[in-house]
C-alpha cells in the first residue's frame, strides 16, 4: 500500500483543510487530485493530529510553507469566528478553553457547536473536544475545550 493510500484511508478520502471529498482515482497532477500533506497540527505532540494528512493538491500546505486555513462553514451565523487551526494548536499545547464564536441566538450557537465538533473530529482525530454555549451580553458565546 502506498503512502497516499494509507494516508487517504486514514483521513477517509477527505481533504484535511477544506473537508471536501478527494477522489482517490484522480490524477495526482490535477489541482483536486490527492496528495499527502506532511504538515501536522501540533506535530509530534501528544494528542495532536498525525503529521501526514490527505489534501487536495491545490490545498496542500507544501510542508507548512503555506499557513493552513480551515474555513468555518458559510451557512453558520457566527460573529468573530476564531481561526480554527491556531485555536486547535493552542489547545493541544495548553489545554483550557477558548471563545471561538459569538452568535445572536442560542439555536445559531448550537448549530455552530455541532458543526465545529464534527469538523474537528476529522481535522484533529487524535484529540477530543467539547463545546459549551454561554449566554452573555445579549449574545451566545461558543466555547471550545479539549477533554483529553
Ligand atoms: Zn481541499
Amino acid at each position: 500500500m502506498s503512502d497516499l493510500d494509507r494516508v487517504g484511508d486514514a483521513d477517509g478520502w477527505r481533504c484535511w483543510l477544506c473537508d471536501a471529498p478527494v477522489d482517490p482515482d484522480a490524477s495526482v497532477n490535477a489541482d483536486l487530485g490527492p496528495s499527502v500533506d506532511s504538515f501536522g497540527v501540533a506535530k509530534g505532540k501528544k494528542g495532536g493530529a498525525s503529521a501526514e494528512r490527505l489534501a487536495h493538491r491545490a490545498c496542500n500546505t507544501m510542508k507548512g510553507k503555506i499557513a493552513p486555513v480551515v474555513p468555518w462553514a458559510e451557512h453558520l451565523l457566527v460573529a468573530e469566528p476564531a481561526p480554527i487551526v491556531e485555536t486547535v494548536e493552542r489547545l493541544s499545547r495548553k489545554g483550557g478553553r477558548e471563545l471561538v464564536a459569538r452568535c445572536m441566538s442560542e439555536d445559531d450557537a448550537a448549530e455552530a457547536s455541532e458543526w465545529l465538533l464534527d469538523r474537528l473530529s476529522r481535522f484533529a482525530p487524535g484529540m477530543k473536544f467539547e463545546t459549551q454555549v454561554k449566554p452573555g451580553g445579549g449574545q451566545f458565546m461558543v466555547m471550545l475545550s479539549v477533554t483529553t
